[in-house]
């Protein structure tokens, strides 16, 4: 599907976040064709899924950015429930504790990646070290600014041991932000979830975005690329993160493993 290639950022080129539309449908007819392709989508990345765990020497890292609201909770709950728990692992990364500030910035992140034949999801990252930290001025430029070429040498180091990493940013516009955070306050069973930090990330957009577009040119190489997903309607950006990592895993051209040993003569079970 030629869509998915579109999605991918180019590497190392200035990226506006403006001239990508959150409201794109990516040529579906309607909600009923994509969510079709999402049930498809779910059995095909199950299936695959189970190939990874059974292989066991490679992993998959999925890296959820965007800003609050825009629906990582929304494609865990939708997208990831096609994988096998016991292969699978979310992780959610808040704002960092003492222990977690007393150590560089990778070590909560690092422990967190997959391992041989996992899928790991992180719910924010270490990008966070980038975006809210220079947004909120929370460390020195001096310090932020190295960690984009830390970033980029971390994720060779995960690609290089066999981890394939898929970077997504969901991508919402303001206006839907006030809406879903507007629905959040009326909305009894969901009102738990408004934070006022909300609120404060909302009145600097603008730095986000900026931030995030440097993430997008500083930390894009072909090999992890990123992938803007367009979010304002959900059952698009369902479709369209499914879509993606159900190519993503047939790319690895994974093969079921032979047994562990030698299985000749035996034919049947008592
Ligand atoms: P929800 O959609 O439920 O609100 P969330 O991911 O926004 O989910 P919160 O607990 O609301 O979860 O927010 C986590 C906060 O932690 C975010 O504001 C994020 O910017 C902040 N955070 C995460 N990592 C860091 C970091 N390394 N340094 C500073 N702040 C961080
Ligand atoms: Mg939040």
């Amino acid at each position: 599907m030629n869509w998915i290639r579109r999605l991918q950022l180019p590497p190392e080129r200035p990226v506006s976040l403006k001239s990508l539309d959150p409201d794109d449908d990516l040529g579906f007819k309607d909600r009923t064709e994509a969510e079709s392709l999402l049930q498809t989508n779910l059995g095909r990345l199950e299936e695959l899924q189970y190939r990874l765990f059974a292989e066991g020497r490679r992993s998959l890292l999925v890296i959820l950015q965007a800003m609050d609201a825009a629906g990582k909770d929304g494609a865990i709950r939708k997208v990831f429930s096609a994988f096998n728990p016991q292969g699978c692992r979310v992780t959610p990364f808040k704002a960092p504790t003492a222990e977690e500030l007393a150590h560089d910035f990778l070590w909560r992140i690092h422990r967190a990646a997959p391992a041989q034949g996992e899928v790991a999801v992180f719910n924010r990252s270490h990008y966070e070290d980038v975006l809210a930290v220079r947004v909120l001025g929370l460390a020195p430029k001096a310090v932020w600014s190295r960690r984009y070429e830390q970033i980029n040498r971390f994720e060779s180091l995960l690609m290089e041991n066999g981890t394939t990493v898929v970077k997504l940013f969901l991508h919402i516009s303001k206006d839907e932000q006030r809406q879903r955070l507007e629905a959040r306050l009326e909305d009894p069973a969901r009102r738990w979830k408004f934070s006022r930090a909300d609120l404060e990330a909302r009145r600097y957009w603008k730095n986000y975005q900026t931030a995030y577009e440097e993430v997008f040119r500083r930390c894009g190489p072909s090999a992890a690329p990123w992938y803007v997903i367009p979010a304002n309607r959900k059952w698009v950006r369902n479709v369209a993160i499914s879509s993606l990592l159900v190519q993503v895993l047939e790319e690895l051209k994974i093969r079921m493993p032979e047994p562990r040993e030698n299985l000749m003569g035996i034919t049947r079970v008592e």
